[in-house]
């Protein structure tokens, strides 16, 4: 069942999209070569928790029970790496990386989410383009996230928008509804077809995400249970926020 926020709701929630922003930004302020992944992550954390609020993805259950709860409060994929890379002091950023950082803040009670693909010093132009469409991808797709369209519009709109470019969307993971859970209802897919899926309404809040592959769209899942990498060993990028549904333009909850 998809959730309607009331206008109360939806003011506490704003708060926890707001503190995503300015911890993406915090994260992404100390980004440069020769970083570990695991002193971003404690950067992001101590940010987080310094404001009262607390990283919804440390110890996020796998679906699969036999593996470990998520160890850490930023996923950061990088190059290859699509998402829900695992944050780790042996693994410093390279002048060209491009890096994806995924986080959750839950504060009072409510989620928000955002990932952005930051380039680390000069990155090739491949990879420059490759950010570039990810993050265009997100603009095309909420131009559909408006009252009486249904999900399967943004689905259709981001799918059609990278295929066209000559990448490729991650199939097997989506965007997904937010608010008190991380995940609610419905799923919203990076491709599929126009008309289809649930209608939009004023007060539903989700997460719109593209990840986008350069080259075919196989991933494989890494020995950690939880790092997704593409197939082909190609650079993979993220573009995320939170919006909320309103009753004319859709707003960037987490910008
Ligand atoms: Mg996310």
């Amino acid at each position: 069942m998809v959730e309607i926020k009331s206008k109360r709701e939806i003011e506490i929630m704003k708060e926890a999209c707001k503190l995503a922003r300015a911890t993406q930004k915090k994260v992404e302020e100390a980004i440069k070569p020769g970083i570990s992944t695991w002193e971003l992550d404690k950067i992001a954390e101590d940010f987080i928790r310094q404001n009262n609020a607390i990283p919804a993805q440390k110890n996020y259950p796998h679906p699969d029970s036999r593996i470990k709860p998520f160890p850490a409060t930023l996923c950061i994929s990088i190059n290859d790496e699509v998402i829900h890379g695992i944050p780790s002091k042996k693994v410093f950023l390279r002048e060209g990386d491009i890096v994806s950082v995924d986080l959750v803040v839950y504060k009072n009670g409510f989620n928000g989410d955002c990932a952005r693909t930051y380039i680390v010093g000069n990155a090739s132009e491949e990879a420059k383009k490759l950010v570039d469409i990810t993050r265009k991808a997100f603009f095309e797709g909420i131009k559909y996230a408006k009252k009486g369209n249904r999900v399967g519009d943004i689905s259709h709109a981001i799918g059609e928008f990278v295929t066209k470019n000559g990448y490729s969307v991650v199939k097997e993971f989506q965007g997904h509804g937010i608010g008190r859970e991380m995940h609610e209802d419905p799923a919203v897919p990076n491709y599929g077809k126009a008309g289809k899926g649930i209608r939009l309404e004023p007060g539903m809040t989700i997460a719109v995400e593209p990840m986008v592959m350069i080259g075919n769209d196989s991933i494989v899942e890494l020995d950690d249970g939880w790092t997704i990498v593409t197939e082909s060993g190609n650079l993979a990028a993220h573009y995320e926020n939170t919006i909320l549904i309103t009753e004319k333009e859709p707003e960037i909850l987490t910008n």
